[in-house]
């Protein structure tokens, strides 16, 4: 199904930011002042915070920081595509938070830890949900990219060898639909091993990740869920890359929130609401870690 009316908006949906945190980003002044702090406080791993799991759940958040990559300039996207697949550098503003807060929740309802990897540094520097060759400019922001990426590859592993299949949850933002969570599949080809082992219904019916988001209250996109997904939502380079119809992958869907899902007052419920659809998804879906 397509929605007409998305097209109009486009444009912005496909930048993947919301007006409504364009106010967080800093004015030039400012973040002039940070990034001289920074040159040399900021180390690797607080540029990607990376962190082992106990559980065959992955959570990755490429867009939410807003940290200065050092002696690394802006992006000019010089010559290159504009939209979802090219060259954007705006925030995904609260997915950062929210993703911590998803580990939290997930922890405190499973008992363990998912694994997870987020980005701390400002998409203006440098973009993990892309391919290398268009995601920084500087040579400098080489060695963030490839600490996220040989992360998510060495989880997908662990994840593999220990439990033969798992959820990657890849965290953005979009501003297009404030009530809306799109989700990027493209079309269920990176969720193509539960889809072979349970059927279509594991993605596509009421008890799919989807269909159990729904339950907690929540306005997803496609609905049905076996509807086309929107275009420019449909999943990048993360879930393209570490999805299930890879070798070394995991089953793995994006997650596009509208603003009301990332505000300071709304984030924690809304963590614990997907942490509770995960928790009932694991249970129909994955092989879990004996209880302790
Ligand atoms: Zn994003």
């Amino acid at each position: 199904m397509v929605r007409r009316t998305y097209v109009a908006s486009l444009w912005f949906a496909l930048f993947c930011v919301p007006i409504a945190y364009s106010q967080e980003q800093s004015t030039p002044a400012k973040s002039a002042e940070t990034n001289r702090g920074q040159r040399t406080a900021v180390s690797l791993e607080q540029m990607v915070i990376v962190e082992e799991g106990q559980l065959p759940i992955l959570i990755s958040a490429p867009h939410g920081g807003l940290l200065k990559i050092p002696n690394v300039d802006p992006r000019q996207g010089v010559g290159m595509e504009k939209g979802p697949s090219g060259f954007f550098a705006g925030r995904d503003g609260g997915t950062e938070e929210l993703a911590k807060d998803v580990i939290e929740a997930i922890e405190m309802q499973l008992g363990r830890k998912p694994y997870s990897v987020i980005s701390s540094v400002d998409r203006k520097y440098l973009d993990p949900n892309r391919p290398p060759e268009i995601a920084y400019e500087d040579v400098d922001a080489k060695p963030v990219y490839d600490r996220y990426h040989d992360s998510m590859l060495s989880h997908c592993r662990s994840i593999l060898n220990e439990y033969h299949s798992g959820l990657l949850l890849d965290i953005h933002g979009q501003g297009s639909k404030r009530d809306t969570v799109f989700r990027g599949t493209s079309n269920g080809k990176t969720v193509s091993r539960i889809r072979e082992q349970f059927g279509d219904s594991a993605h596509t019916g009421e008890s799919s990740l989807f269909g159990l988001l729904k339950e907690q209250g929540w306005t997803v996109f496609p609905d049905p869920y076996d509807g086309k997904e929107q275009s420019g939502f449909t999943g990048g380079h993360i879930v393209r890359t570490y999805g299930s119809h890879q070798a070394s992958g995991i089953d793995a869907v994006q997650l596009e929130f509208g603003a009301e899902y990332r505000t300071k007052a709304n984030r924690k419920k809304i963590a614990e609401q997907l942490a509770t659809a995960v928790a009932q998804y694991a249970k129909l879906y994955l092989r879990m870690p004996e209880a302790r």
